[in-house]
């Protein structure tokens, strides 16, 4: 039992699967079927708290195996082979295996001497020695260790409690994954909100800006014909190019350096934008 008790701390999600192969020593350590039985279906219990059921279609099937391993109950077997699949339940096994040990009881207590089972092992070597008591001797004969079931028992409470941690954070990772994925519907819906206002936001812009262009169209009531343009940039109604020496750049019709009326005191009457004659800079550049 030494690797049992080794591994009785900190077992390994891998190590949670190794159940069923733990199971195949049980027979080798029981004292008898009846034993047998008690320890495979305590194992199972176990187990099932842990959240790794055993079927019972496996416990047939370790139990199977073990018994032909150890060549124990060969008659017992042959017939049980010839069972249906169907019949070969593991309630099935234990009555069929148990009327095979009690029966193998009755012949020992006649004749003790007569025979002794124990696997291949005590079938060749130690025939006679364990026939004591008439118990079918298993593999060595000798009873499970006195603290033998303590010791399954905190290997089994370990492997129910390691289940239960992985339950534990499965439980957590759910939780996660529902919480992001509420939040990531959030998130799409709040997107589509955007998109249906990005989309009307579009819609307006485009209105005001048809209702614009028509609105620059219509002649402006207080436009003169004469005026070369009309801008965002000239809403006096400048003249493009023109110059007055005293008022700069930004000049009406009939107004330049040659005809203002509100001179500076060194107003240069032939001064235009080619040679400013360090006139006036004002407004220069709006019509560029
Ligand atoms: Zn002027």
């Amino acid at each position: 039992m030494e690797h049992l008790r080794s591994r009785c701390r900190g077992l390994t999600n891998i190590e949670l699967i190794d159940i069923p192969n733990e199971m195949r020593t049980f027979y080798a350590d029981a004292e008898g079927i009846p034993q047998y039985i008690n320890l495979m279906e305590a194992a199972q219990r176990k187990a099932a708290r842990g959240n790794l059921p055993v079927t019972d279609q496996t416990m047939v099937a370790i139990a199977s195996k073990s018994v032909l391993a150890a060549s124990d109950f060969d008659t017992a077997t042959e017939k049980w082979d010839e069972l249906p699949d169907s019949a070969k339940t593991w309630a099935a096994w234990k009555a069929h295996y148990n009327a095979a040990h009690d029966a193998h009881e009755r012949k020992l207590l006649a004749a003790p001497d007569a025979s002794q089972f124990g696997g291949a092992n005590a079938a060749t070597h130690q025939r006679g020695n364990q026939s004591t008591g008439g118990r079918v001797g298993f593999s060595n004969g000798a009873p499970p260790s006195g603290d033998f079931m303590n010791q399954f028992d905190g290997y089994m409470d370990n492997l129910a409690n390691a289940a239960t941690n992985e339950k534990a954070v499965l439980e957590r990772l759910s939780k996660s994954i529902a919480d992001l994925t509420e939040a990531n519907s959030k998130l799409v819906s709040s997107n589509i909100d955007l998109a249906d206002t990005n989309a009307k936001l579009t819609s307006d812009l485009r209105k005001l800006r048809e209702q614009l262009n028509a609105a620059n169209k219509r002649p402006s009531p207080n436009r003169r014909p004469d005026f070369v343009t009309h801008t965002r940039n000239n809403p006096n109604g400048w003249i493009i190019g023109a110059y007055c020496f005293s008022h700069g750049f930004g000049c009406t019709k009939d107004h330049d350096s040659k005809s203002c009326r509100r001179r500076v005191d060194n107003h240069q009457e032939t001064a235009t934008r080619a040679n400013t004659m360090n006139g006036s800079n004002e407004n220069k550049g709006w019509d560029d």
